[in-house]
């Protein structure tokens, strides 16, 4: 198959180029598209055909349900059985953005979109070019990341192309994401409302406005599932975010984290094999390795969430045997990006004292 690329405007994107994208989506194709978490990978959620191609192309496991993206809130009432007064209140606070809620689904879902599930996993996008190829399309879009199953998320369109490329009918190209973690996502058909996966929305934003609500144990989990209660994302049991290389994350106080990390890149290397290290700028010279790179201050979270999957693919593409990276602070997006380091890791954690 040959993927069409559609490089737009991502403030305001070219009208014709959006519709053509919306034709290959109203007709059961496949579209990667920017949000402003990662890039997407769009289809008709009402089609199963199309719906089906999607989980094909992405080889993803049928039994974990994708995102369904909707232009306008209203839209969410006849995917719904109902919204509880508490979604309500979230989603006028925080929609359009970087938020899913799982609600009771409706009969209209068909069953290969909510994998079987009685919920499905709504969310409105803020970003101008996501808005308008689902108002285009005239159909809600379920969008999982544009990645392979098992990769980093895309935050770029060329991160999509080179996991998507012969494989999806169009990507389009809006430039690089700006959150760079995907949504957050909260189980609001239970009560009090749970979140299941952490994101561009911080929990503590989700708290002040809900007061009463828990973090499934998933979320900070350091080892391997089994032992942390029932699955309810499906998302929870899969592998995820991993590079070709073994990732090993160290997590302590920032000094005691820099001499774990000299120390272990230097066993390393006597071994022969090639080291990355993902730092911060407040350590990154403090270490000697064949590549370095920061992910941002340690004061700025948002900013190391933005660079996260795209450092984690340039360092994987310079054939490194190992990648040790920085823990950071859970606080704001840091709960995020804890939560896909220690994913990418495999829980291999070490921790620093
Ligand atoms: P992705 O589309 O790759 O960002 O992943 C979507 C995430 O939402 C995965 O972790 C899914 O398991 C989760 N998800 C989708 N639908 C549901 C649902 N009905 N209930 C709980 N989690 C869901
Ligand atoms: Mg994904």
């Amino acid at each position: 198959m040959n993927t069409l690329l559609l490089k737009v405007n991502p403030l305001k994107p070219d009208a014709k180029k959006i519709e053509a994208a919306a034709q290959i989506i109203q007709r059961g194709g496949l579209v990667a598209f920017p949000t402003e978490t990662v890039y997407g990978l769009g289809a008709d959620a009402l089609n199963p055909e199309a719906v089906l191609a999607l989980f094909a192309a992405k080889k993803r496991p049928l039994d974990n349900p994708p995102i369904v993206h909707v232009a306008d809130p209203k839209e969410v009432q006849r995917l719904v059985a109902e919204v509880p007064p508490k979604a309500q209140l979230l989603m006028d606070k925080f929609w359009p953005g970087p938020l899913t809620l799982v609600f009771k689904r409706s009969e209209i879902m068909p069953k290969v979109t909510v994998a079987g599930l009685n919920t499905v996993a709504i969310r409105m996008p803020k970003h101008p070019v996501a808005l308008a190829l689902i108002r285009q399309s005239r159909c809600p879009i379920a969008a999982p990341s544009a990645n392979l199953a098992g990769k980093p998320s895309p935050t770029t369109a060329q991160h999509v192309y080179e996991d998507l490329n012969g494989r999806i009918d169009a990507i389009i190209d809006g430039g690089a994401t700006d959150i760079g973690v995907e949504s957050t996502v909260v189980d609001m058909s239970v009560d009090p409302p749970m979140l299941l996966r952490p994101g561009g929305t911080p929990f503590e934003a989700l708290k002040t406005v809900l007061g009463d609500m828990k973090l499934h144990p998933f979320v900070q989990a350091e080892q391997e599932l089994s032992s942390l209660g029932e699955i309810r994302s499906p998302g929870m049991k899969h592998k995820h975010y991993a590079p070709k290389a073994q990732v090993i994350l160290v997590e302590g106080n920032v000094s005691a984290v820099t001499v774990k990390i000299r120390e272990l890149a230097e066993s390393y290397k006597v071994t022969g094999e090639k080291v990355g290290i993902l730092a911060t700028d407040e350590t990154q010279t403090a270490y000697h390795a064949d590549v370095v790179k920061s992910l941002g201050s340690r004061s700025n979270l948002s900013t190391v969430a933005q660079n996260l999957f795209r450092l984690l693919r340039e360092v994987d593409a310079q054939n490194v045997d190992v990648i040790i990276a920085e823990g950071v602070s859970s606080d704001g997006l840091g709960l995020a990006v804890m939560n896909r380091l220690r994913k990418a890791s495999g829980y291999h954690i070490v921790k620093a004292e």
